[in-house]
């Protein structure tokens, strides 16, 4: 059954595609080993898309401008998938991303492919679950895979730690100083884009990117790039291209840099798993929680050290 589905998906067939990523998805445990199996044998097929990353606060436009933006994308030649990662998003409902309303056009375009976020797991939540995905589109042939996410918890950090590219939307606002972007974003941006610069938005998005430059230009960087500040507007089509331009520019320039940076997330993620991985044995472990919860209470009455405690903790694996 995983070889019919792997032949169909590597010949960028969609239905496989959700096929494969509903296997991905899944909590039960064989489809969680079958999942593993296709991916490993899809491997070598993956990796040959520009991977970006979009965030920014719930309201600042990011459906408007995924949809223009894969538009404008599919219209130079390619095909685009969007996931996302929403922390919001549990078992049942409730997700700041996923209604169906959203980027209606481009999801009825039959070179996009558009999958709303999944429930978390134990082992590395959402992002585990959209990096997987973002393997499975990549197999399928999609040239582009947008990951869309919001300011929400560690959700941003997890999307940047996952794509080539991360850029994060904001708003036009009067007096604005710098307020809406976390602390540590601003390190982690290749572009901050300032969206809904039309109308009576132009000028004070005008004014903000004049802003955001100065506070980027005061940021050390390391890197081949100097993230950028623009700005747009998703609703009117304006300066999309532009996006797409500036995405092209930074691909041109990383060169070598695209696998390195690659490869360094894998090996980041793989440490995060092993982690996770640690925690949920600990967990399972038969006199972890008790033995735990003693110790804490000695903590507390100050009868034992907090480093001996920990010892005697560690020391039941
Ligand atoms: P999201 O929650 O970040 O996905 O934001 P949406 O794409 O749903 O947009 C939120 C609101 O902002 C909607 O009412 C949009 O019509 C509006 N909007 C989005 N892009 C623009 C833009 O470029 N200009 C203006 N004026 N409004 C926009």
């Amino acid at each position: 059954m995983t070889q019919q589905l792997v032949e169909k998906l590597r010949q960028g067939n969609r239905r496989a595609l959700a096929k494969a990523i509903t296997l991905v998805e899944s909590k039960l445990a064989q489809h969680r080993i079958a999942a593993q199996e296709m991916l490993e044998i899809l491997l070598p097929d993956a990796g040959n898309s520009i991977r970006i990353g979009i965030s920014g606060t719930p309201g600042v436009g990011k459906s408007t401008f995924i949809e223009a933006f894969g538009k404008h994308i599919i219209g130079c030649g390619k095909k685009v998938a969007v996931l996302a990662v929403d922390p919001s998003s549990p078992i049942a409902g409730g997700s700041i991303l996923g209604d169906k309303t959203r980027m209606e056009e481009l999801s009825r375009d039959t070179n996009a492919y558009i999958r709303p976020s999944p429930a978390g797991g134990q082992l590395g939540g959402v992002a585990q679950k959209t990096r997987e995905s973002m393997l499975l589109c990549e197999a399928a042939g999609f040239d582009v895979v947008l990951v869309e996410t919001v300011g929400v918890g560690q959700s941003e950090f997890e999307v940047a730690g996952m794509v080539d590219f991360f850029a994060v939307l904001m708003q036009p606002n009067a007096g604005d100083d710098l307020q809406g972007i976390k602390k540590g974003i601003m390190e982690l941006a290749d572009a901050l884009i300032i969206n809904k610069a039309d109308g009576k938005g132009e000028i004070f998005a005008k004014q903000a990117k004049q802003h955001y430059q100065n506070a980027m230009n005061l940021l050390a960087h390391t890197g081949f790039w100097r993230p950028k500040v623009m700005t747009c507007s998703a609703r009117e089509n304006k300066n999309i291209e532009c996006v797409w331009q500036m995405v092209n520019e930074y691909c041109e320039q990383a060169q070598g840099e695209f696998a390195n940076k690659r490869a360094r997330q894998n090996k980041e993620w793989m440490n995060k798993l092993f982690v996770d991985l640690l925690e949920l044995k600990m967990q399972a472990h038969a006199s972890y929680k008790s033995l735990r919860e003693e110790l804490e209470k000695q903590v507390i009455a100050g009868q034992i050290t907090p480093l001996n405690a920990a010892k005697k903790i560690a020391d039941i694996f």
